[in-house]
Parts: structure tokens; C-alpha cells; sequence
């Protein structure tokens, strides 16, 4: 159904290390951008990028990182693929659908409370789908995932997986390895094609695991864009954003030597996490229900959600730094971990109501 296809890094990614040989194709591609009718400071413009429309069921931004993943896992002649994730892992799901549509069995490691991991985790959101790909579901607590640090429990269930005879694949969090930038990088390729011309002063994100960020930020610098670059982080300190990204450049041979600036150069990190990675506070489930009423677009509470309440927030907060801004908002997708906040969400919107029926009757 898929095959490998070789790979031509754009003519200003050339003087990176590791260019990939292949990648393979899962995403719908290219992305749509269109205006966005949130309301935003006079004198400023928002756009919207929909990578939540990339396809392969609802796998938003991480489909893009698994076309260059899974290729090198299999041009490495890998046999089957681990990942690690949160209990709603936008990531172990895309992982699990893309790795079974190559043929691949698939195995995630999640991270639930202590109270929760020790019984079945159900069937809302990303698992439901997880489980109906046949994937291997493996829970720890978060104690546990912050004592050994999701590395060492990859590399532990891979060591169980190569005693039965099998070569695993291991797929760092959130897909962010230096292979899978990549895609980002390479989304900055498409977006060349697509603004160019349009006047685009500044480009936003939820940052997350932080390689989209540090693909799109490091696509913009080759590729001379000159785009602002805001990360608003759901999860970490803006310090610990950079000096993850730095790490994740220096994979790519991206050094500042090469670049001309290390990642505080490149983007600017906000701190959006709120209450806590995946934890809503009501201001940022209002502003995903506004959002959705006001455009028809859906934003997800853990990741675009805080992304665009802090982004809005920051423009009411100081208009006339967004003066004459033309600003794309990266939908990076998550419409399933939304199932997760169901009922808060629920709670923001008007009663569906009895129809009331005063009509004569059918004879
Ligand atoms: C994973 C994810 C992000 C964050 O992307 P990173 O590359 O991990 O920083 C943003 N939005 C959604 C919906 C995600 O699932």
C-alpha cells in the first residue's frame, strides 16, 4: 500500500547533517491556509495552517514526523515500532495508525496515575482508536515515568521485545528525535510555496515535545522566510524549550556556528502551560469553545487550546506590539483528546433543548 520514496531535502537544508534517503507518504499534503475570523487587535491578521487536516485519521502534526520516522526504522530493517506517550498520547495514536498501515505492529508505553495504571484504561479519545489498531497498550505511573525518564523505559521494554526475537524501532516522545524535524522542516518547504508574496510577518504554535517548533523555527532561518516565531509551551519552561531544541539542532548539524543563532535566535518560547500539561483551566476550554462557535474550527484542550488563549491573551494584553502583524496559527490537530474533557467542555456551551410540538396531528 506504502512504499519508501527518496527523499530531496529543499536546495537550504543541504548543509545539515543526516539528510534522510526516504520518506514515506501518509500525509495529505499540502495543508489548506485561510483567514480566521477570531477576533484579534485592529491593525492585525490571523490565518490559520490546518495540519490538523493532514489525515491519516486525525493525526495532525505527528503524521508529518512519522513519514521520516518509520522510513528510517524501516530502511534500518526494523520489524516493529515503540513509542511512549501520555495516557491521551496524540502521538502513540498517530504511531499506532501509521504503523499499522505499513504493517508494522506497534507497541506504547502510556503514562497514567498510579491510581489508574494498574486497571484496564479504557476506551475514550486516542485509545479507542490505539486498541481498534490491535496496539500493544503497556502502562506506567507518572512516578515511574519520571523516575527512569521515558528513554530508559523505551530502551527497557525494547530489551523484553529483542529476548522474543524482535528488532524494534524506539520513537523518542512526541516523535522529536533530529530524523523527525524533518517533517518540519519540510513543511517550511510547502509553506515557502504557499505564502510567498503574502506579506506573513510571524508564524505560532502550541510547542509541545518541541519539534515542531524547533523544525518550523529552523526551516524559517534557512529557508530566510523572516518570520517571528512564537511557541507557546503547554508543557515546560521556555528555558527547558531551548535547551531541548538546542539539542535536537545539534542533531541536525544545526549549530549555531552554521546557523548564525542557537534556538533563543531562532523562536521565542512563551509559557503557556497553565495549571499543568494537560490540566484546563476554565479560561482555556472558553476560549476552545469560542473559538469553535465564532470559526467552526476545533481546538484541542491540551496542546492549540492553551496555544491560542495565551496567544489572544498576549494580543489583547499588548495590542500595538501586533500592530500590522500578518500572523499564521499552526493548527497542529488533537480533535480526539478532546473527548477527554467531554463533559467540562459540555458544561461551556448552551442546553440542547425539547422541541416543542403544538402541530395538529397526522391523521
Ligand atoms: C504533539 C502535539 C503538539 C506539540 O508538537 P511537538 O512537536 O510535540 O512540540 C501540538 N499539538 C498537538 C495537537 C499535538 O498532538
Amino acid at each position: 500500500m506504502f512504499e519508501l520514496q527518496p527523499y530531496v531535502a529543499p536546495a537550504w537544508a543541504s548543509k545539515l547533517s543526516a539528510v534522510p534517503q526516504h520518506r514515506y507518504r501518509l500525509a495529505q499534503l499540502p495543508t489548506p491556509i485561510h483567514p480566521w475570523p477570531v477576533s484579534v487587535p485592529p491593525g492585525c491578521e490571523l490565518h490559520i495552517k490546518r495540519d490538523d487536516l493532514t489525515g491519516m485519521q486525525l493525526s495532525g502534526n505527528k503524521v508529518r514526523k512519522l513519514e521520516f520516522l518509520l522510513a528510517e526504522a524501516v530502511e534500518r530493517g526494523h520489524d516493529c515500532i515503540i513509542t511512549i506517550g501520555g495516557i491521551q498520547s496524540n502521538h502513540a495514536r498517530a504511531t499506532a495508525v501509521a504503523a499499522r498501515y505499513l504493517g508494522l505492529p506497534c507497541h506504547l508505553i502510556l503514562r497514567n496515575s498510579k491510581k489508574l495504571a494498574d486497571s484496564d484504561p479504557g476506551m475514550v479519545g486516542n485509545l479507542l482508536v490505539e486498541r481498534l489498531m490491535g496496539a500493544h497498550v503497556y502502562q506506567v505511573t507518572k512516578e515511574e515515568y519520571g523516575q527512569y525518564g521515558g528513554p530508559a523505559l523505551g530502551e527497557k521494554l525494547a530489551a523484553q521485545l529483542r529476548d522474543q526475537g524482535l528488532n524494534p524501532y524506539v520513537i523518542p516522545v512526541g516523535g522529536s528525535s533530529s530524523t523527525g524535524v524533518w517533517g518540519y522542516l519540510d513543511m517550511v518547504h510547502e509553506l515557502e510555496q504557499q505564502i510567498e508574496g503574502q506579506g506573513f510577518t510571524d508564524i505560532a504554535m502550541a510547542c509541545g515535545s518541541g519539534g515542531t517548533t524547533a523544525g518550523i523555527a529552523l526551516g524559517n532561518r534557512l529557508a530566510g522566510l523572516g518570520l517571528r516565531v512564537h511557541a507557546y509551551g503547554v508543557c515546560d519552561d521556555p528555558a527547558y524549550f531551548h535547551a531541548f531544541s538546542d539539542g535536537l539542532l545539534e542533531g541536525l548539524g544545526a549549530t549555531p556556528a552554521v546557523v548564525g543563532a542557537d534556538s533563543a535566535g531562532l523562536f521565542r518560547a512563551v509559557q503557556a502551560k497553565g495549571a499543568g500539561y494537560a490540566i484546563s483551566r476554565e479560561e482555556e476550554l472558553r476560549a476552545v469553545a469560542k473559538v469553535a462557535a465564532a470559526t467552526g474550527v476545533i481546538l484541542d484542550p491540551v496542546y492549540t487550546g492553551k496555544a491560542v488563549h495565551m496567544l489572544l491573551q498576549e494580543m489583547r494584553e499588548r495590542p500595538e506590539a501586533w500592530q500590522g502583524r500578518k500572523v499564521l496559527f499552526v493548527h497542529t490537530g488533537g480533535l480526539l483528546g478532546m473527548y477527554d474533557k467531554a463533559s467540562e467542555l459540555g458544561s461551556l456551551v448552551p442546553p440542547a433543548q425539547r422541541l416543542a410540538l403544538d402541530l395538529p396531528r397526522k391523521k
